[in-house]
């Protein structure tokens, strides 16, 4: 019997209702050849939803999401929105919301390098062929969510100075969140090449300190197939731009983790090109890695394709479905090898018959599956 998923679509803003269309037409595809129906729920975020009913996140988007199989999203956000008047509901606020709302507290990011893009790097091509990365953050603790305030130091005593303002933020991690963290990496291991480095900043913090020790032991007493090893963050900031093939798996901290997966989306070069998931203990949500492009909506001329490998992460992640992915990652190099670009990744070498719009990159993905 075929199995059924309910999909929530939240198309948001800008590009995001024509590159969605694109990422469904590839699961209906995938659907079709692995006995699988997609049913879809669609719902409002982000400016769309600001102008409809006032907020960037309404309820019954939550609701739609929570009751979904896995959430699949474009982008939020455009000009019409930007205020500087904080007490505007603002479209981010729509993705903050959503993401709390379902605790997804691993944040996936993957690298990976399509030879017929290698080009596009500021990396040499033989740094960067080759390139297979997921970078798993921690996205719900650390530095940018622990307490912060800032206050006057009238006395400026001892080292701490001359009088003037201070200001603190604290960097908390408990060992519950760095052991479901530690456990998401690992089973990503597992369905990859088996290997995690675990990054932290080790010789000067605490927190560091016990995430080491807490990797470790659910490394040794749950996960003694998967290779593991630590690097320091300063130290992974360098290797990823000299020889970034030596990752598979990296688990890091909040903000260590949002620095590292933009200094490595560079990597690839192409902005149009790169997914993300993210993940907790219930529904999982998937979404490009750019934003909304107010600059070139509703011309049809989006590169659809890093919301179709954010359907290839949903089928890999979500259901389990790992050749449907393999078989979506294939189809899309095989229309990359063959030559067709969208605007954002055309090289001088593209003739103008092999540059498509929005809907015929789908279809060519469709067909090549
Ligand atoms: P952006 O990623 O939307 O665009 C940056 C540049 O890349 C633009 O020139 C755009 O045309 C191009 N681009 C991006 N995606 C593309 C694609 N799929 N195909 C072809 N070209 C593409 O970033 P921005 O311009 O800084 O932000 C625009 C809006 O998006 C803002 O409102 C911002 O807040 C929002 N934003 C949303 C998200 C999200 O929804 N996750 C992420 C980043 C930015």
């Amino acid at each position: 019997m075929s199995t059924t998923y309910n999909i929530c679509l939240l198309p948001g803003d800008g590009i995001g209702p024509e590159i969605i269309a694109e990422g469904v037409k590839v699961l209906n595809a995938v659907g079709a050849k692995y006995d699988t129906t997609f049913t879809y729920t669609e719902a409002l975020i982000g400016g769309c939803a600001i102008d409809a009913t006032g907020n960037p996140l309404p309820q019954e988007t939550l609701d739609a999401a929570q009751a979904s199989d896995a959430v699949l999203l474009a982008a939020v956000g455009g000009p019409k929105w930007d205020s500087t008047d904080s007490s505007k509901p603002r479209p981010e606020q729509g993705l903050l919301g959503i993401r709390k709302a379902l605790g997804l507290y691993t944040n996936l990011r993957p690298v990976q390098i399509f030879e017929a893009l290698a080009d596009a790097s500021t990396l040499k091509p033989e740094v960067v062929a080759g390139t297979d990365v997921m970078i798993v953050r921690e996205l719900t603790g650390g530095l940018y969510f622990g307490e912060r305030h800032r206050y006057y130091n009238e006395e400026g005593a001892g080292t701490d100075g001359a009088p003037g303002q201070r200001a603190v933020d604290t960097l908390v991690y408990s060992e519950y969140e760095v052991e479901r963290i530690a456990r998401q990496a690992f089973e990503i291991a597992r369905k990859r090449n088996n290997k995690v480095t675990s990054v932290d900043k080790a010789n000067v913090l605490d927190t560091s300190r016990m995430w080491r020790e807490v990797v470790h032991r659910i490394g040794a007493e749950e996960y003694p197939d998967v290779e593991l090893n630590d690097m320091l963050v300063d130290n992974t900031a360098m290797q990823l731009v000299n020889w970034p093939k030596q990752f598979d798996v990296i688990v890091t901290e909040n903000m260590f983790g949002d620095i590292l997966s933009d200094e490595a989306s560079m990597i690839s070069g192409s902005l149009g090109m790169l997914a993300s998931a993210s993940l907790g203990d219930g529904v999982a949500l998937y979404e490009p890695s750019h934003g909304s492009a107010p600059d070139i909506a509703g011309l049809g001329i989006a590169n659809p394709l890093a919301q179709i490998l954010s359907v290839e992460m949903m089928l890999r992640y979500s259901f389990g479905m790992g050749e449907a992915a393999d078989d979506i990652k294939r189809a899309v190099t095989k229309v990359l090898d063959e030559g067709w670009r969208t605007g954002d990744i055309k090289q001088a070498t593209t003739p103008a018959e092999k540059l498509v719009g929005t809907t015929r990159m789908g279809d060519l993905v469709v067909a090549a599956l």
